[in-house]
């Protein structure tokens, strides 16, 4: 794993100390002097990691870093506070302006790899996400991930595994009013319980009887349902060995008991919003997906859509040696629809017929609109001669029932042409059983229109 981390230190022997240990690690570094520099580093260098000083002149690292998480460019990037003191309000300070975590000066090198490790791990994932989001851009991830900023959050589930009772009753008093804790005192349930879903945060205690926490952490990183929830451990004194295990085996945080209420506070905080920028991140990737092969007009799947999965079916069937059937629809004489009755009610017919066809059809077959008032039914497992009943039966509830209008009283007869065709002899490609279907279609028209064709076996 290599990364490039940026070093920004006022003071060039801090500098140059971190950069070479970093180095030592193979890992790539550049470095400012300044939180001006440091910025300017953000904006243009692929940055995967930010080690801040935060006693700097001018602009300290509070600063550099709510800068750096309030611009939509940036704020993905991981920001570690370097603080010279051990004290509490900086770190919470340094929380609260969005830093992912903190190391306190001299720095020590065991917490310096895991922790920049860890987070190197996490900005593979969320650039893994931003670069699958926007290579399919067809709405702004960064307009949506800024929209989410005025939508109420719901109120954060965490789940607390932890057996001793006076522990997990401090803890939900420690989080009281910040989110909705869920206890679980043995580890095995808690597992079955994470899986059901629905939590943001599971914060998990080293200190549980005749069971390994690590253990747990590992089954809820092999497990899709849990594998991006967070993780904090609560470990105690001298836990080092078992925190550095934990880190690899992909906790995200922990916390070395006495536990400081704020530091909880804001550390779950900071888990929480990072999983949940990744949360949608996953979900506006997944309706870019939905609307690129979706039709807009009318819900159906799209051209694109029954390219590729009209592929996947039909090799399916050959190779299960089993029956495949599609069918071409084409509105009769839609231009005269158009032309008589205006754009907008062709819109209106067009998603009305769509509807229809979708009634038709069974919830295995393949709806698409191919464009225009074509349309294409591709059913699974149907032998040709099923699949012409069922072009017949769609023919018919065009036929008998004339579209609305919008307008009261006033309804458009409409029909339509179909052609059939499925797998058999000489059909043995894609692009053959379309052009059957096609010929069928053609032929249904210069009959006279309103028909069904099935091509010829
Ligand atoms: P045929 O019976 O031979 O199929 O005649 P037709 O008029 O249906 O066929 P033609 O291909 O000549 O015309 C199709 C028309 O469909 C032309 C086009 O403007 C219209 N059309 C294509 N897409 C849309 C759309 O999204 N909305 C509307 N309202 N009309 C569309
Ligand atoms: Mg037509
Ligand atoms: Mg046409």
């Amino acid at each position: 794993m290599t990364a490039r981390i940026l070093v920004v230190d006022d003071v060039p022997a801090n500098v140059k100390l971190l950069e070479a240990r970093l180095l030592a690690e193979y890992f790539e570094v550049i470095t400012a002097n300044s939180g001006a520099d440091a910025l300017e580093a953000c904006e243009n260098g692929k940055i995967d990691v930010v080690l801040l000083d935060v006693m700097m002149p001018e602009m300290d690292g509070f600063e550099v870093c709510s800068r750096l998480k309030a611009d939509p460019a940036t704020q993905h990037i991981p920001v570690v506070m370097v603080t010279a003191l051990d004290q509490i309000s900086d770190r919470v300070r340094g929380l609260e302006a969005g830093a992912d975590d903190f190391l306190t000066k001299p720095v020590n090198d065991l917490q310096l790899m895991t922790r920049v490790k860890s987070l190197v791990r996490l900005k593979m994932l969320t650039d893994e996400l931003r670069l699958r989001a926007s290579t399919t851009r067809n709405i702004g991830i960064e307009e949506l991930l800024s929209r989410r900023g005025s939508m109420p959050e719901a109120v954060p589930q965490v789940l607390l595994v932890d057996d001793r009772p006076t522990s997990a009753e401090r803890f939900a008093k420690m989080v009281r009013g910040r989110c909705e804790l869920t206890l679980n005192p043995d580890p095995q349930a808690a597992f079955f319980q994470a899986a059901e879903g629905g939590f943001d945060c599971v914060i998990l205690s080293t200190g549980l009887k005749d069971y390994d926490p690590l253990r747990l952490c590992s089954q809820l990183r092999t497990l899709d349902r849990t594998r991006f929830v967070p993780i904090m451990l609560i470990a105690g004194e001298g836990e080092e060995e078992r925190l550095v295990r934990g880190l690899e085996l992909g906790v995200n945080d922990y916390l070395v008991r006495p536990v400081d209420q704020h530091e909880l506070v804001a550390r779950l905080a900071t888990q929480i919003r990072r999983k949940r920028y990744n949360d949608h991140l996953r979900a506006s990737l997944a309706q870019t997906i939905e609307m690129a092969v979706t039709d807009g007009l009318t819900g159906l799947h799209n051209r694109r859509y029954l390219d590729s999965h009209l592929a996947t079916l039909f090799e399916r069937a050959r190779s299960r040696n089993r029956p495949l059937s599609l069918m071409i629809t084409d509105i009769d004489r839609f231009k005269a629809i158009n032309d008589g009755w205006g754009h907008d009610v062709g819109d209106e017919v067009l998603r009305e017929f769509a509807s229809r066809l979708r009634k038709n059809v069974r919830g295995i077959d393949l709806a698409c609109r191919m464009g225009g008032e074509e349309f294409v039914v591709v059913m699974p497992d149907t032998e040709p001669a099923i699949a012409e009943k069922v072009a017949e039966r769609i023919r018919m509830q065009i036929a008998q029932t004339p579209f609305p209008t919008g307008t009261a009283g006033e309804a458009i007869e409409v029909t339509v042409s179909v052609g059939v065709a499925g797998i058999g002899p000489g059909v043995d490609t894609v692009e053959t059983l379309m052009k059957r279907a096609d010929i069928a279609l053609y032929e249904a028209k210069n009959g006279g229109r309103n028909r069904v064709v099935a091509a010829a076996a």
